[in-house]
């Protein structure tokens, strides 16, 4: 091929630049990135080379090696993994998956240089590290199953070139030029000790060997060299192998960046082994932070299998039930066949008792975390809503994660979270149901007219604002033999069996004299409303808007014709307090005055839930000429 000079895509131009002025004091987490890109490239060849027997032909044995030159102010690594074509070297070296860059300019935009390193490492270009500390980075590589080499090159100049290269064996060379600042990393102790700290476990053999070779180098240093050249800088050990008393918190934190290329350690690391049915080991993190990945649909997400220490993949998402997606981790089992493909796994029984394992382990560290209020506060912030997701999802474990739900209630102040265990233990005797109210937004859950008389009697209320709440009302049912009951559908009775009959007493004797009244407010909202009726629910507010009991909640009904679905309009019915002072008044009005005050009062119900007026400009017209008055 021609060689080939390529501008950076505009992103990526201003990403380098970034990465090169970055003022980041930890610039030599660069290595760690290119030795894991290299793990990974074994780690495929290994794979792909399971069924397909001509992509390893050549016997390899799998390494990495990085090596020094002094005199040049370079290092090499090198891998004999993979390796990239033309092709991939322009996908993969030259643009951010077009998905994510968007987001990481955005980011990017939101966060500040500051949280560069974070970003890369989040938007998956580890390799752009390497700009930290070279001023030219060269990749030589020639792809398993071809027979050309290739030639990636860039000076951070804003453009890359691509070009025909000699390489003999398959695999991949990095070179780097150090700029003259970040000369320390020709040191054959600072890279050890980078390699100790970073990328211990990782699985294959890295190797030191020096470039530069004294020609009068004295026997003792020849001795010293070969000696350290002959070892690896690494252990290799499988941590997950490991008993977790062995091992240092540091260890793990330095596996779990290698493993999900997050820049921050991990919020929980969760060591295990199953034992009975099926044997495995798993190592098994969750993070600090959700990524926008895990509420992207299609995204990756799983964890990574080994059989017998061999790499198997990554993504396995049949080892986790989906609404655990923000977990990550490895699994290592010797009960499975090596030679497993994707497909197999999917209703293999082995997986399947591994996946409940698994889950029962995950819904027993949060179980204990629980304990730990600010701890839990903190997963529940990030994580929260995917635990929701179970609720709905996984039949078998609902119970145990109803127990591990937070919301936030209608007495409590903003921020405050409880359990529905709490909830319960603080109900009134004379509260057989669990109460809740649904709205888009805190604020107007907590104003919420339909929960007024609950609350009068003592009752709380969960507030349920996150979207997936409503969807989860349906699996929700029952906790601890009581239902859900949401405020604003149906009948509701607050209060002893006497206070009800009272209630029912006064109720009919106000119909009976509000019966024309209530007639006419039916008639003129005939086209808005099903029907009108006095409340058993409000305490100071005139009126409110509920459901019928089976109707579809207000913000579903939105969202599917935001969707684009034709959902027929379902009225509601409102309900009027015959004991307030507005009620009562208008019950004298007559003609124009009661048909305008008809049509305000139903748009105050609309407001106070925070659903927006049926016309605004009828609606503004009233609210002056009220004002005039
Ligand atoms: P990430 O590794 O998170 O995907 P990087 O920027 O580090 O992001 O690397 C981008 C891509 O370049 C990798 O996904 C991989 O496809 C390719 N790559 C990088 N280093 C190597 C290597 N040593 N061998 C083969 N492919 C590589």
């Amino acid at each position: 091929m021609d060689s080939k000079t390529n501008q950076f895509k505009a992103e990526i131009a201003e990403m380098l630049d970034l990465v090169v002025n970055s003022l980041y004091s930890k610039k030599e987490i660069f290595l760690r990135e290119l030795v894991s890109n290299a793990s990974d490239a074994i780690d495929r060849a290994k794979y792909l080379g399971l069924t397909e027997k001509d992509l390893v032909a050549d016997n390899p044995e799998w390494a990495i090696e990085i090596a020094v030159d002094k005199t040049a102010k370079t290092m090499m690594v090198s891998d004999n993994g993979i390796g990239m074509d033309a092709e991939d070297m322009e996908k993969n070296l030259g643009t951010i998956a077009s998905s994510g860059t968007k987001a990481f300019r955005q980011a990017l935009k939101e966060k500040g240089g500051d949280a560069l390193p974070e970003l890369i490492g989040q938007f998956g270009v580890g390799f752009y590290a390497a700009f930290m500390v070279a001023d030219k980075v060269r990749v030589v590589s020639k792809k398993r199953g071809t027979s050309s080499a290739f030639m990636w090159e860039s000076s951070m100049d804003g453009s890359y070139t691509i070009s025909d290269a000699t390489r003999e064996a398959f695999g991949t060379s990095i070179m780097l030029h150090f700029r003259d600042d970040q000369t320390e990393y020709l040191d054959y102790w600072r890279v050890s000790e980078l390699i100790k700290k970073y990328s211990d476990f990782i699985a294959y053999p890295i190797k030191f060997r020096q470039i530069d070779i004294p020609k009068d180098e004295k026997d003792e240093d020849k001795k010293w060299r070969e000696e350290r050249e002959s070892k690896p800088l690494n252990t290799m050990v499988a941590l997950w192998k490991r008993n977790k008393k062995d091992v240092k918190p540091e260890e793990y934190n330095e596996f779990y960046k290698h493993l999900t290329r997050d820049w921050e350690d991990p919020f929980e690391t969760i060591p295990f082994s199953g034992e009975g049915q099926v044997e495995f080991k798993a190592l098994l993190f969750i993070p600090k932070k959700a990524t926008m990945e895990m509420f992207m649909p299609h995204e990756k997400r799983g964890l990574s299998l080994y059989v017998r220490n061999v790499f198997i993949g990554d993504d396995m998402e049949m080892l986790l039930p989906p609404y655990l997606r923000f977990v990550k981790g490895v699994v290592d089992s010797a009960d499975l066949p090596l030679n497993v493909s994707r497909e197999m796994l999917q209703d293999d029984a082995i997986i399947a008792k591994i996946k409940s394992a698994v889950t029962a382990k995950i819904l027993s560290t949060l179980e204990t975390m629980k304990k730990d209020a600010a701890k839990y506060g903190d997963f529940w912030k990030a994580f929260g809503s995917l635990l929701k997701e179970g609720v709905h999802t996984d039949y078998q474990n609902a119970e145990r994660l109803k127990k591990l739900l937070k919301y936030p209630t209608a007495r409590g102040e903003a921020g405050k979270l409880v359990f529905l265990e709490d909830y319960v233990k603080d109900m009134p005797s004379e509260q057989k149901d669990i109460y809740y109210i649904i709205a888009e937004r805190e604020e107007d859950a907590r104003r919420a007219p339909q929960i007024e008389q609950a609350r009068k009697h003592g009752a709380d209320v969960l507030l349920f604002c996150d979207p997936v709440d409503e969807y989860l009302t349906e699996s929700l049912r029952e906790f601890d033999g009581k239902k859900f009951v949401d405020l604003a559908r149906g009948d509701v009775r607050f209060g002893s069996e006497a206070e009800q009959k009272a209630e029912n007493e006064a109720n009919e004797k106000a119909a009976g004299e509000l019966k024309g009244f209530l007639e006419t407010v039916k008639k003129t909202l005939e086209s808005s409303v099903s029907d009108v009726k006095l409340s058993t629910r409000l305490a100071d507010s005139p009126c409110c808007l509920v459901a019928k009991e089976n109707a579809m909640p207000p913000s579903m009904v939105r969202m599917m014709r935001a969707m684009g679905q034709d959902v027929p309009e379902e009225k509601r019915i409102l309900e009027l307090n015959s004991s307030h002072p507005l009620i009562k008044k208008m019950a004298s009005m007559k003609g124009a005055e009661l048909d305008d005050a008809i049509a305000l009062l139903y748009d105050s119900a609309l407001i106070a839930e925070g659903s927006p007026v049926t016309d605004g400009a009828r609606f503004g017209k009233l609210i002056s000429a009220l004002m005039m008055k």
